[in-house]
């Protein structure tokens, strides 16, 4: 199947761009970014905009700053930038081994951070990734400007925050500690597919930080803020924290799964931690 007929527009800079989201009067408009996801949507018709808005060549959106507490990446980064160390990494490798397995190198070319967050694909790397990483994400909308942790951006599947009028300018990941450990295992059936399961954990205890998440449910990915009890608080993190605790975790949590899934949550929300514990 072909997509349907659609006009297309590259804006120069963001102004531009939300001028053409917010005013199109009847005509459905879209962002564009890396297409990775939405050119599969408009061949199979499920997505059938009027006007595509193609980001990829604002400023704005490839921009890669520090701002002293964090890395803020412009939506439009490529998974590729992030594996290849084109961006400074301020999360002990975490960013890198997370887009490095991503899909195949040709997804990775074109596929950006900002486009994986804000299609909220349950089963995407980013959404859980970012989570529990504690990142934030810097929407632009024709009223001004608003930053949302990425837990809270993502409300359900495929669902955000954002208006069909704003824009995701940008991802304010925060600098880690240099003794913070970081565990992400996700289970797929082959290296770089999209996930089953994913367990993040975050422990960065300079900065008081005992993040858990449980991702590729069928819901947003769960952000347990608070996990230092249950990673056993001021010892080695994770040493005893074991499949039970896990599934507690999964089981209490909203995934809308089965309990076969949930065991499968349980098992990667485990070897998340091992990492941590080693
Ligand atoms: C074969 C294949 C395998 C894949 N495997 C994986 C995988 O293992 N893990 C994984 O995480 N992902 C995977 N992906 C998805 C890939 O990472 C995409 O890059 C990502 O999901 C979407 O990013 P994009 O830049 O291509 O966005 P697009 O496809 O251009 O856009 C996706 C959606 O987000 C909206 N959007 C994009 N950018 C913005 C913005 N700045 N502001 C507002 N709205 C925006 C668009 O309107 C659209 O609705 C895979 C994709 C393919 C084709």
């Amino acid at each position: 199947m072909k997509a349907a007929k659609f006009d297309y527009e590259r804006p120069a800079d963001l102004d531009g761009a939300l001028r053409l989201l917010g005013g199109g009067g009847d005509v459905y408009a879209k962002v564009l970014a890396g297409g990775q996801s939405l050119g599969p949507m408009l061949n199979l018709r499920l997505a059938q905009p009027g006007l595509l808005v193609d980001v990829t060549r604002i400023p704005e959106l490839t921009r890669v700053e520090d701002d002293g507490e964090a890395l803020v990446l412009g939506a439009c980064v490529t998974h590729a930038m992030i594996e290849d160390g084109k961006v400074p990494d301020v999360t002990g490798g975490a960013l890198p081994s997370v887009a490095g397995a991503i899909a195949y190198r040709g997804v990775r070319n074109r596929g950006t951070i900002g486009g994986s967050v804000a299609h909220a694909d349950p089963a995407a790397d980013w959404p859980t990734a970012l989570s529990a990483l504690g990142a934030e994400a810097v929407v632009r909308g024709p009223s001004g400007s608003r930053t949302v942790p990425v837990s809270e951006f993502i409300v359900g599947v495929f669902e955000t925050v954002m208006g069909e009028d704003e824009i995701l300018e940008a991802i304010r990941i925060p600098k880690l500690s240099a003794d913070a450990r970081w565990g992400y295992y996700k289970v797929c059936r082959k290296p770089g597919e999209f996930a089953d399961a994913i367990g993040a954990v975050l422990v960065d205890a300079e900065h008081s930080v005992h993040r858990l998440v449980i991702g590729a449910t069928n819901a947003a990915p769960v952000t347990i803020a608070d996990a230092a009890e249950v990673l056993g608080g001021n010892g080695v993190p994770g040493a005893s924290f074991d499949l039970d605790a896990a599934r507690r975790l999964v089981d209490g949590a909203d995934t809308n799964l089965d309990d076969m899934e949930r065991h499968i949550h349980a098992v990667a929300l485990k070897r998340a931690v091992e990492q941590v514990a080693k």
